[in-house]
């Protein structure tokens, strides 16, 4: 955690004692400038990508091994408004765009495949629309949209959702998005090639198969369908009641089955978890809020997404306490995102100690206008937002870079924020804490 004074203090050390590379070139010399092209991820660092098209989420992750693990490729057909403005521009499709953005970072370390592909729910934003215009695979076995876009420009080679084999909880969707998903999903069995359920608990179900180097970097599962991680090795514990108990308008919606999880690498970790929400209807329904006990299950963070794009039924007071995170980001891409009460919440000193910085990766002007007095207090509001831990995970920076082409141009630089714990965050477990406190 990075924001206590006496951390700041350790951020500025860390500025004025960059480790010296073994060419010679000390690394602040490899470090980004404004105006210039992204550098290239340095050997050891971490990148985590939050890929702005104002469609929907796509998250790609370059690790410290050289593995690349991208989470959902968004491709929403909502109009705009109230939709953002497609980025760069609507010459290609969404998930065209984030597969190129992809293919230029695996350029960078001589590969042509993403490892891995986890989809965390099954929703348009987060792994593609379907219309009419949508055009067939070669092959015709599905459409190209989204994660299907993604794969035909950077293959993947082990894809894992919340679903698979059968996508029948709660109920087996018909939704032509849903139907096309599934058949791209058979398709790839029928090929031969690796797809998984995301298991709850799961310590490197998403890591690169086979990576054995860089022990201290780590991702475990936290929640999916519901269960939720225990602390205790790989086992997690069902949320939700028998679905079959539910009358039908208590039945949770896709959101909620949302895949979480925790990425930890030496110091640094950081929290992702689709659309989970933490909304209970006002208290009706207390085990809808799989997103508190998610963000309880990781403990504090470095760096946090906001669930369902920082939207009102999402992040929680509690979630924000269990996380405390130095930087929030907020995948947007529609004038709801995000919302006031959320922003607002997000600011609120007397939920953690310490600065805060929230970046937004889109923000539609009428929302910006709308509310000057939060919004205005936004680190950026357009643009990938890049986060880039450094060799080892001692600390962090958050680069931005244009999306009006595929430039990858440094747009501005915050950091470095220094990833150590807090003589606070250290008082505080760093296992799960009993969710039932909020239900
Ligand atoms: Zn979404």
């Amino acid at each position: 955690m990075a924001w206590s004074r006496r951390s700041f203090l350790l951020a500025a050390g860390a500025a004025a004692s960059l480790p010296v590379r073994a060419n010679g070139r000390a690394e602040e010399l490899l470090a980004d400038v404004v105006g210039h092209t992204l550098k290239p991820r340095p050997a050891g660092g971490l990148d985590i990508h939050h890929i702005a098209t104002g469609r929907g989420d796509s998250t790609l992750i370059s690790g410290p091994d050289g593995s690349s693990l991208m989470i959902d490729a968004g491709a929403s057909y909502t109009a705009s408004p109230p939709a953002l403005a497609l980025r760069p521009s609507t010459d290609r499709r969404p998930g065209e765009w984030i597969g190129r953005y992809a293919r230029r970072r695996l350029n960078e370390v001589g590969s042509s495949e993403l490892d891995v592909f986890l989809v965390t729910h099954q929703h348009p934003d987060h792994l593609g629309d379907v219309g009419p215009e949508t055009p067939q695979a070669p092959g015709g076995a599905y459409r190209l949209t989204g994660v299907t876009d993604v794969d035909a420009i950077v293959p993947i080679r082990r894809l894992i959702d919340r679903g698979y084999p059968d996508y029948a909880a709660p109920v087996h969707s018909t939704a032509p998005f849903q139907a096309n998903y599934e058949a791209f999903v058979r398709a790839r069995h029928a090929a031969g090639r690796a797809d998984e359920r995301f298991r709850a608990g799961a310590l490197n179900q998403l890591r690169r198969d086979g990576a054995a180097a860089f022990a201290d970097f780590s991702i475990r599962n936290l929640a999916v369908n519901g269960e939720v991680w225990t602390g205790q090795g790989e086992t997690a514990r069902a949320t939700f009641p028998s679905i079959a108990g539910l009358v039908a308008q208590d039945v949770p919606e896709e959101n909620v089955w949302s895949a979480a999880f925790r990425l930890s690498y030496g110091d640094f970790d950081y929290f992702a978890a689709g659309d989970l929400t933490s909304s209970t209807f006002d208290g009706a329904l207390p085990w809808r809020d799989v997103e508190t006990a998610a963000a309880r299950a990781s403990g504090p963070v470095e760096v946090a997404v906001t669930p369902h794009h920082g939207m009102f039924d999402a992040t929680g007071a509690d979630m924000a306490r269990a996380l405390a995170p130095r930087t929030w980001i907020v995948p947007a891409w529609h004038a709801v995102h995000p919302s006031l009460s959320t922003l607002d919440r997000l600011f609120n000193p007397r939920l953690y100690p310490g600065p805060r910085d929230v970046f937004a990766t889109g923000l539609d002007p009428a929302t910006a206008a709308a509310s000057p007095w939060l919004m205005d207090r936004l680190a950026s509001r357009a643009g990938h937002v890049v986060v880039r831990v450094a060799p080892g995970g001692q600390s962090y920076r958050v680069v931005v870079t244009d999306n009006a082409d595929e430039g990858d141009r440094v747009t501005a630089i915050f950091g470095p924020f220094v990833s150590a714990h807090s003589s606070w965050d250290a008082a505080r477990p760093r296992q799960p804490q009993p969710a039932a406190a909020s239900h």
